[in-house]
């Protein structure tokens, strides 16, 4: 698969510290995205599953989880659920994707292409929406911005997809509860 590129040890990709992997490939291009050389699907280094897996056999048990990031691994489908598999499935750590599409766009987009679904199914939180500048706050863990969230996606599938925040990663006071669509 390719990858931007990953860390071992994050403080700010979700609690605790984690192995944290940056997909290739963005189509949202959020004005003032912090990471806009991971937009092109052209970029990246490849990398295959077995030197990932290398990797978190030496990591896993240190590591509070591991983070889904990118560039959107919505974007890159196939590679994050292998990858997502490998973790859940052989690891069964703690499991958080960002991605720039709203819960509901997935949804939407899942009507056509069951993967999305596929790809939620392994997650424990998903942290969704794009970055918006005027949004933005240095007061709420790990979103960027405040029309972020952090969804529970075990509760929420329970819940047919009702969406049941992380509550324990979400800063509530900072969030309106009201997200607006763009
Ligand atoms: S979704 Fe994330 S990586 Fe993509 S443009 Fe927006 S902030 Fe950047």
């Amino acid at each position: 698969m390719k990858l931007a590129g990953f860390t071992e040890e994050s403080i700010v990709d979700g609690p605790g510290v984690r192995i944290v992997f940056f997909f290739q490939g963005c189509v949202h291009h959020c004005p003032f995205c912090q990471n806009p050389t991971t937009w092109s699907f052209d970029n990246g280094t490849e990398i295959s599953l077995e030197q990932i897996e290398k990797l978190l056999d030496k990591k896993y048990k240190e590591t509070s989880g591991v983070t889904l990031s990118g560039g959107d691994p919505f974007c890159n489908l196939k590679d994050a659920i292998s990858l997502a598999k490998l973790i859940k499935e052989k690891y069964h750590i703690n499991l958080i994707a960002f991605t720039g599409y709203t819960l509901e766009e997935i949804l939407i987009l899942s009507e056509k292409n069951k993967d999305y679904l596929t790809l939620l199914s392994y997650l424990d939180t998903l942290i969704d929406g794009r970055f918006i500048m005027a949004l933005r706050s240095i007061d709420i863990n790990t979103r960027g911005s405040r029309n972020q969230r952090c969804i529970d996606m075990k509760k929420t599938i329970e819940n047919n997809y009702q969406i049941v925040l992380a509550s324990e990663m979400m800063d509530m006071s900072f969030y309106n509860n009201k997200y607006e669509s763009f």
